[in-house]
């Protein structure tokens, strides 16, 4: 499903990425863990197109980007990329000025060219799944931080992606409203979805993730299963990186 090589990405002259490697099976959960700055956004970026590679390949199902292919082989691969790859980020950023059905059924009708009410259905699924169906016709500054990183979810899934990334979806959140999203996203695991999370909630690492990838300095140090990485971490830096979190 998701395979990326020899992945890297510089700002000037930090090296933020160097040489990613690794692989994904449709349905797999991936959590990415690592210290603050250690690359895992700038990841989850370059996998969604929002950020472009220096060098290396991604393969997303049939569409592969390569740091080599010309400007427009590569604009179409990150524009299918996209399309694949739905994103949650730590602030919702919901549009403030339109209603949650309106802010799901947006994308689907301008990008997807669904009819208004092909939209409607779909966005009352999703709210359904996410819980939130009698907040259709709310404005985001009247519902809860949950609620709106719910409809955030449901938003980013009437895309219908692939794949699913999340950069810490529930940091921003209150420890009771923290639990409402992760719920909402164990779901979406128990459904099939592939995803790639970056969270601090082990809970959820150990609970949810067939595998565990942690990073520092911009490179992947270890990964493993969750009751691997965090009963037997096999790096110094893993070890001391568990130990912060108490
Ligand atoms: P955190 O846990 O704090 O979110 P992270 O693992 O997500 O950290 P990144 O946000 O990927 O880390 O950042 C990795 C490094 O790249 C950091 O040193 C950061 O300052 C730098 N960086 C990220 N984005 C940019 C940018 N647009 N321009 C310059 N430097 C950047
Ligand atoms: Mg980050």
């Amino acid at each position: 499903m998701i395979e990326v090589n020899q992945l890297s990405k510089s700002f000037n002259d930090l090296q933020v990425l160097q040489q990613i490697e690794f692989k994904m099976k449709a349905k797999e959960i991936v959590v990415l863990l690592g210290p603050s700055g250690s690359g895992k956004s700038t990841l989850l970026r370059c996998l969604n197109g929002l950020e472009e590679p220096d060098s290396g390949t991604i393969r997303m199902d049939d569409v592969t980007w390569n740091a080599n292919m010309t400007k427009s082989a590569k604009r179409e691969a990150i524009r299918r990329i996209r399309l694949m790859s739905g994103m949650v980020f730590q602030s919702f950023h919901l549009f403030s000025h339109m209603t949650v059905l309106e802010n799901i059924t947006m994308a689907p009708m301008l990008v997807k060219n669904l009819s208004a009410k092909q939209a409607a259905e779909l966005a009352e699924r999703l709210l359904v799944k996410v819980g939130l169906l009698e907040k259709k016709h709310e404005y985001p500054s009247r519902l809860s931080g949950g609620q709106q990183q719910r409809v955030a979810i449901a938003r980013s899934l009437a895309m219908q992606p692939k794949v699913m990334l999340f950069d810490e979806p529930t940091s921003a959140l209150d420890p009771e409203l923290t639990s409402e999203v992760l719920q909402v996203m164990k779901e979406l695991a128990l459904d099939g979805m592939t995803m790639i999370v970056v969270t601090h909630e082990m809970k959820f690492a150990s609970e949810v993730a067939n595998r565990v990838i942690f990073m520092s300095d911009g490179a992947i140090q270890e990964e493993g299963s969750p009751s691997q990485f965090f009963v037997q971490p096999q790096t110094e830096r893993a070890r001391r990186f568990l130990r912060q979190l108490g």
